[in-house]
């Protein structure tokens, strides 16, 4: 591309004629190729399942695509630094890159929890849509702008599961008092519902269970769930994970390391992020099957639907949250407004496609099985 665009700029000044007719010998212009090396950090254990790896094929992608010019080495989470330090990290220039999810930074910038999920909010394909037709990505950069950084989805787990629980949650009064680990805005659902809230990262979260230091805790869904071993501490496991019903995973870039690429090295890292995005998506999908399988069938895990009246409890409460924290930070109303606007003609949508589809999925009838091997 850039020998062609060096042809063509000749081609319209004045030596152009000579140019031209002697472009077979044109000695090949030499183009310095800046090779990148840079460093990735991660808030998931190093290759953990569909987050790991994900940001491993991320990695991996972008260095092929390149064709080594820009070469990422990924690290896990405490490796370089702590997980929860990973955007500091990114931040201050000591890496250029890291791997993680919105939510977890909170604490420096609030609206950055809208972007991961909202409670009763989008599933993975409209949080897609928002992110590509909905105005999404320009808010999101807006957001990690403050945050000195350069935003892009990369990873979608699908609907969660609602949790581990070591006793039934039948009313809203079961949340009273409960020590649950629980992230971004499903965690301020939960302090509203008279929970004692945690948040720790996930390579923390089987300890803290296994010891009593927390009542209950969600993680991922059955895939995730499963890697960690968390039935070996709790006895039910709800569905459905209303608090994150499409959960977005980022990829985070210093903006300065972000505009000393060139912009064919720009598009590469916006079209892997795109892939991975994707292919993140459909290993959950492929795998949470699987996964459920196995903990119901070999570990007896209990499987437990959440009451409507909870999750009704649970979704005014959000509604709540949501508003008193958009009523005092601008960023977060702004974020939350194009998401809730979204939201509104995506529910219509899915009502007369996806969910008139899963129900007609799901009535009694013979239908075709695969033939058996
Ligand atoms: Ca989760």
């Amino acid at each position: 591309m850039q020998r062609r665009s060096v042809i063509r700029s000749l081609a319209t000044s004045g030596a152009a004629a000579g140019g031209l007719v002697a472009a077979s010998s044109f000695p090949k212009p030499a183009i310095a190729q800046q090779t990148y090396e840079w460093r990735m950090v991660t808030t998931w254990p190093k290759n953990f399942p569909g987050l790991g790896t994900g940001a491993e094929l991320l990695a991996q992608m972008i260095g092929q695509m390149s064709d080594g010019r820009l070469q990422i080495t990924v690290y896990g989470g405490g490796e370089i630094v702590p997980p929860f330090e990973s955007m500091d990290a990114v931040e201050s220039g000591t890496v250029e890159m890291g791997h993680g999810a919105p939510y977890y930074w909170k604490g420096k910038v609030n609206a950055s929890q809208f972007l991961a999920a909202i409670p009763f909010g989008m599933n993975a394909q409209e949080m897609n849509a928002w992110y590509q037709y909905g105005g999404g990505q320009e808010l999101a950069d807006k957001v990690y702008a403050e945050m000195g950084a350069k935003f892009f989805p990369s990873g979608n787990t699908g609907v969660q599961m609602g949790g581990w629980f070591n006793k039934e949650m039948n009313s809203m009064a079961d949340y009273d008092g409960l020590k649950m680990r629980i992230p971004g805005l499903g965690g301020e659902v939960v302090k509203a519902a008279g929970g004692n809230v945690v948040n720790l990262p996930g390579g923390e979260i089987p300890p803290a269970l296994q010891s009593g230091a927390i009542d209950a805790t969600e993680w991922v869904g059955p895939y995730n769930d499963l890697a960690f071993g968390l039935y070996k501490s709790a006895r039910y496991y709800y569905y459905p994970g209303w608090h994150e019903p499409g959960t977005v995973l980022e990829n985070f870039i210093n903006l300065d390391a972000w505009n000393s690429l060139t912009p064919d090295l720009q598009a590469i890292v916006e079209q892997a992020n795109r892939s991975v995005n994707q292919v993140v998506l459909s290993e959950f999908t492929a795998r949470n099957n699987d996964s459920l399988n196995k903990l119901v069938n070999e570990h007896n895990v209990e499987l437990r639907a959440f009451p409507d009246e909870v999750l009704a409890g649970l979704g005014g409460l959000a509604g709540e949250v949501m508003n008193d924290l958009a009523s005092t930070d601008p960023l977060s109303r702004e974020v939350m407004d194009s998401m809730l606007q979204f939201r509104q003609t995506a529910t219509a949508w899915s009502e007369v496609s996806e969910e008139a589809f899963s129900h007609a999925r799901g009535l009694d009838y013979q239908y075709a099985t695969p033939t058996q091997g």
